[in-house]
């Protein structure tokens, strides 16, 4: 069985004095063991990035530039390779693994054209013979916390700007799927990155809390759950640092009786259950304006999910893979049989489908006539779960998507432009899907929630990962020709 260890200013570290598991999700099997760092350990990873740091900075923005357009032809050429890793240790299937690589490409791309985005401006003679400009400075050693359900995409969503930016890092992956964290650190070094400049340090509570101490960490970027991301939102906040921290969603799709019912309902499918359910952007609830429509869709989901085929992530044939772990699995599972007893209707019952051997699996599940105040629509599963609220008008259903405390993603399904646009206008939620159920923005926008998925005022990656990652300084120069020297001791007005 492999121990899995940090990866510190270019070299493997850590013992067994602490450990934890990472499973096989796919058979139940314990695959290898993870080193828990330390505080001591977690220092000598931010000493490591403290100390690549002049280094980094100095380094010219075309020589920067260059590693990321080798890290990005890296990762092309790897992508078997990083999603067999992911699929190993999280289990969604191949596709959905290659799928989170694209996208993480995506941050990479736009991290290379960092010659123009860390341009400053300039203002010539705003006093007579006095020139404004401002320029871009990273903010240090910044500290990356990711959660599970992307090992690749969120790595990279922090990982390309901050570096870009001249910082240097330490990122702490999740310790459930801790690889893909080391394999992408590798594939930087490859592209040229040097050592140190990018650090991982596997771990828990204990590295995570020691980053957030460290004076040297100047910002902390966090994905992960809602209560977590507050946690650390505050703490980091309390310490001094610049802190995104995003957190969990519950999203919201809403169905009009014009729009297109089979669209609707493929879409609400693929949304709901691919990566079972695992995805911060996944749709986990659809809001029907109307019964009809309810009626329509209810049926139209569940004829299509009869046909979906759940097995190993590596089975070509599989559509959804299995749950993290079987605890988080039987967590899922308790939302479905307490629904009912909620006075919700479950349509499909996927706690009752059976898989051969001990993976994680769980089938998928359908559940009618929730509403809020039911622990169901309440809380946050991140499951292969799909409830039904049946509202009856579209200021029903803006109601509704505006009081949850979730505000990630949600979208609207309709044929008409009037009422998109009145959607758009009104919805209190930070990315917006007009007949696009996952509306994940692509890399050269920013990613990011409202109320409790989002705590700091930053998004993530994109033009405002590039303001995140730096700070600006504004230098206001004179060169003055001696023959005119005088002493004046009047405030320097530019008037
Ligand atoms: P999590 O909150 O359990 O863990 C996230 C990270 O925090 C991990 O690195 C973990 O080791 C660390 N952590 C866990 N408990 C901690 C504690 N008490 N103190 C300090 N650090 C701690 O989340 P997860 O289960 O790994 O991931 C799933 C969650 O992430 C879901 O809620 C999902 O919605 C959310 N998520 C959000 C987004 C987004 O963009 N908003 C994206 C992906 C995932």
């Amino acid at each position: 069985m492999a121990l899995i260890r940090h990866h510190i200013a270019g070299t493997a570290t850590g013992d067994d004095t602490r450990t934890g598991v990472v499973y096989d999700p796919a058979t139940g099997a314990v695959q290898h063991q993870v080193v828990l760092a330390s505080a001591d350990e977690t220092a000598a990873a931010v000493a490591a990035a403290a100390a690549a740091l002049p280094g980094w900075r100095a380094t010219s923005l075309i020589k920067r530039a260059d590693v990321f357009f080798r890290l990005r032809q890296l990762l092309v050429e790897r992508s078997d390779d990083l999603a067999a890793i992911i699929t190993s240790e999280h289990g969604k299937v191949l596709s959905d693994a290659k799928g989170e690589i694209s996208r993480g490409i995506e941050n990479v791309e736009f991290a290379a054209g960092l010659v123009h985005l860390l341009k400053g401006e300039h203002a010539e003679q705003v006093s007579r013979g006095v020139d404004v400009h401002s320029v871009k400075q990273p903010v240090g050693v910044v500290a990356c916390i990711t959660p599970f359900n992307f090992p690749v995409m969120v790595p990279l969503w922090m990982t390309a700007s901050a570096i870009a930016c001249g910082n240097t890092v330490v990122l702490k992956p999740s310790e459930k799927d801790p690889s893909a964290a080391l394999f992408l650190a590798r594939l930087y070094e490859e592209a040229g990155l040097p050592a140190g400049v990018l650090n991982v340090v596997q771990g828990d509570k204990v590295a995570v809390d020691a980053l957030l101490e460290a004076p040297e960490v100047r910002a902390v970027s966090f994905v992960g759950s809602t209560p977590i991301a507050q946690s650390i939102y505050e703490r980091a906040a309390a310490h001094g640092k610049r802190v995104q921290a995003l957190g969990g969603a519950k999203n919201h799709m809403v169905v009009m009786p014009d729009a297109d019912l089979d669209g609707a309902a493929d879409a609400a499918v693929s949304a709901a259950y691919g990566s079972a359910g695992e995805r911060c952007m996944a749709v986990s609830v659809l809001v029907a304006v109307g019964d009809e429509v309810a009626d329509a869709l209810v049926a139209k989901v569940a004829e299509r999910v009869a046909g979906l085929t759940i097995g190993a992530g590596t089975d070509a044939a599989s559509e959804m893979g299995p749950l993290i772990t079987g605890e988080h699995r039987d967590k899922v599972a308790s939302y479905v049989t307490g629904a009912a007893a909620e006075g919700a209707t479950v349509v499909v019952d996927g706690t009752r489908q059976d898989f051969p051997g001990d993976g994680f699996f769980l089938g998928v599940s359908l559940v009618d006539h929730v509403r809020p105040g039911m622990k169901v629509y309440d809380d946050e599963i991140f499951g292969p779960v799909l409830s039904v609220v049946r509202v009856a008008s579209y200021e029903e259903a803006v109601e509704l998507v505006n009081t949850s405390p979730f505000a990630n993603g949600t979208a609207v399904f309709t044929r008409d432009g009037g009422t998109a646009r009145q959607f758009e206008y009104d919805i209190e939620v930070g990315m917006v899907g007009v007949n696009v159920p996952i509306p994940v923005p692509v890399g050269a926008f920013s990613f990011g929630g409202w109320r409790s998925s989002l705590f700091g005022d930053s998004h993530i990656y994109g033009p405002e990962s590039f303001h995140f990652y730096t700070r600006s300084k504004v230098v206001t120069s004179r060169w003055p020709d001696p023959s005119e020297s005088q002493i004046s001791l009047g405030f320097p007005s530019n008037h």
